[in-house]
């Protein structure tokens, strides 16, 4: 279940990783993306760690939501910051994490004009929401669906440009998501 308390743990969590792999997610962005989802990530998780994250759990879903929204440039912020807000949404009515992540998928979905199998973030988020499900969502889980996004053809977003050689490298936004998803699980979401 969420909480006010696990959910900002979980936050303060995903900053550490972000800020710890910026390099590495901006290296992972170059030869299909433009090189800055590292940056465009650390900047908006900077901004999540200076809001007042003190409130309920809509509230703090708003908060994050907005200083990604305000502080990231590129498309992950707005991806990032839909998901968010679809989550506060859906917190108003319930504390599931199920309900939650699949309420920020389907904004996802919405804001991207994206499905699954089209090497976004949503290779991260809608399999791992399945694993959640069956009860196998780990570390080791998430890793094998990031590697799985190599295999992938990009036909959304800046990886798109590059079409069939998008096809041997990770998506950017689905490793920065797996971490997402660890700090949910390290913080005792589920
Ligand atoms: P930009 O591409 O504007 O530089 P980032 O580099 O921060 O933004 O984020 C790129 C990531 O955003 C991609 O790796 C992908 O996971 C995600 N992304 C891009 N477009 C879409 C989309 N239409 N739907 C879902 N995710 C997307
Ligand atoms: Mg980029
Ligand atoms: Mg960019």
């Amino acid at each position: 279940m969420f909480t006010p308390e696990n959910l900002r743990k979980s936050l303060e969590l995903f900053n550490e990783k972000i800020q710890a792999k910026k390099d590495y997610l901006s290296e992972l962005d170059t030869p299909i993306g433009d090189g800055d989802h590292g940056n465009n990530m650390a900047r908006g998780m900077n901004a999540v760690m200076a809001t007042d994250l003190s409130g309920d759990l809509p509230e703090i879903f708003k908060a994050t939501a907005m200083a990604l929204i305000n502080k990231v440039g590129g498309a992950s912020g707005p991806l990032y910051g839909t998901a968010m807000m679809e989550m506060m949404k859906a917190s108003k009515e319930s504390h599931d994490p199920e309900t939650l992540l699949k309420a920020a998928i389907a904004g996802i979905e919405k804001r991207g004009n994206s499905q699954p199998g089209e090497k976004t973030m949503l290779d991260l988020w809608v399999p791992a929401v399945d694993n959640l499900n069956n009860g196998t969502l780990n570390s080791a889980t998430l890793e094998i669906l990031v590697e799985q996004t190599k295999n992938i053809k990009a036909t959304k977003g800046r990886a798109s440009y590059v079409g069939e050689r998008s096809i041997g490298h990770i998506d950017p936004g689905a490793m920065s998501s797996a971490y997402f998803f660890e700090s949910l699980i390290e913080a005792g979401v589920f």
